[in-house]
């Protein structure tokens, strides 16, 4: 039987809306066999989701999805099937969670310079003491009437170049790459679409990740369209990459995104499952 897979999802333990076990249980409804949990930067909420998935009767693959800056550009790798008690890999996202509220606190402070106070406390209150995201600003900024919606904080404030933009000292690619391969993992380009790379540039990229031991691209994503899907998955084939397919899924907030819902690999396409150890391949 073809099973169905959605590699890439967030929860409240990052920036997601639903908890641990509330998003197993709305994958498991929706008719996911293998869900891999990816919040940013932390794993925090793996061990719930896991008793959870046992629980209802599918697999749930520990993973992260890792902030990188890779030529002053900030990049997220997927890293799937994850020991997760490894010394590298947590000792990496201990610095990046350092990092992020460093950042948080210093977005903050160049909010403020605009005359918008206490968004750091806001923030933080929104992210019950889990990691500081971006998003969690963009809520505040919209529940304190300063933008419409999340899109909008991200391009009046919070986006490259606007005010309460902190340019990222996220982890290094190669960095980034042994913690997930320390940890017995494979990792995955996510979203490649969202960086608007130009060939010569997702060349080099491509090129240094295969390098440091990089195996996988997100060929399906629930933030692609479908002729992106269609580009990624040629440039998988050709470059010797492993296919994965992920909905990004944040929350039932976006309505017009549901977890598992999501486009077949096209012929030719090497799923990334094939690469993973036996219960969920
Ligand atoms: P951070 O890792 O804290 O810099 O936050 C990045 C997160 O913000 C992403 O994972 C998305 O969930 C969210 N995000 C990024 N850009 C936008 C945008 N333009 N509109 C809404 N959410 C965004
Ligand atoms: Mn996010
Ligand atoms: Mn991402
Ligand atoms: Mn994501």
């Amino acid at each position: 039987m073809k099973r169905r897979y959605d590699l890439h999802t967030h929860t409240t333990c990052s920036d997601g809306t639903l908890t641990p076990t509330a998003l197993v249980e709305r994958a498991h409804a929706h008719g996911v066999d293998v869900l891999a949990l990816t919040d940013h930067d932390t794993t925090a909420g793996i061990a719930e989701a896991q008793t959870a998935a046992e629980r209802v009767g599918i697999t749930l693959l520990p993973g992260v999805e890792i902030s990188v800056t890779w030529q002053n550009q900030t990049l997220h790798i997927v890293a799937l099937d994850v020991d997760v008690d490894t010394v590298p890999l947590q000792d990496g996202l201990a610095a990046l969670c350092k990092f992020r509220d460093w950042r948080a606190r210093e977005i903050s402070r160049r909010l403020q310079k605009k005359h918008i106070a206490g968004t750091y406390e806001h923030a933080a209150d929104l992210a019950r003491g889990r990691i500081l995201s971006r998003t969690h600003f963009a809520r505040a900024l919209v529940a304190q009437g300063y933008a419409r919606d999340s899109a909008q904080a991200f391009k009046h404030y919070l986006g490259r170049g606007k005010p309460g933009h902190v340019p990222g000292a996220w982890a290094s690619l190669p960095a980034a790459v042994g913690w997930i391969r320390a940890a017995g993992g494979h990792a995955v380009i996510a979203h490649p679409a969202r960086y608007k790379l130009g060939s010569g540039k997702l060349q080099r990229l491509l090129g240094e990740f295969k390098e440091c031991g990089g195996v996988g691209i997100e060929v399906i994503s629930g933030s692609q369209s479908e002729s992106e899907n269609k580009r990624f998955a040629d440039i998988a084939v050709r470059q010797g990459l492993l296919a994965s397919v992920g909905s990004d899924y944040h929350g039932p907030e976006k309505r017009w995104l549901e977890l598992g819902r999501l486009p077949p690999l096209p012929a030719g396409c090497t799923p990334i499952w094939e690469a993973f150890r036996k219960k969920a391949a």
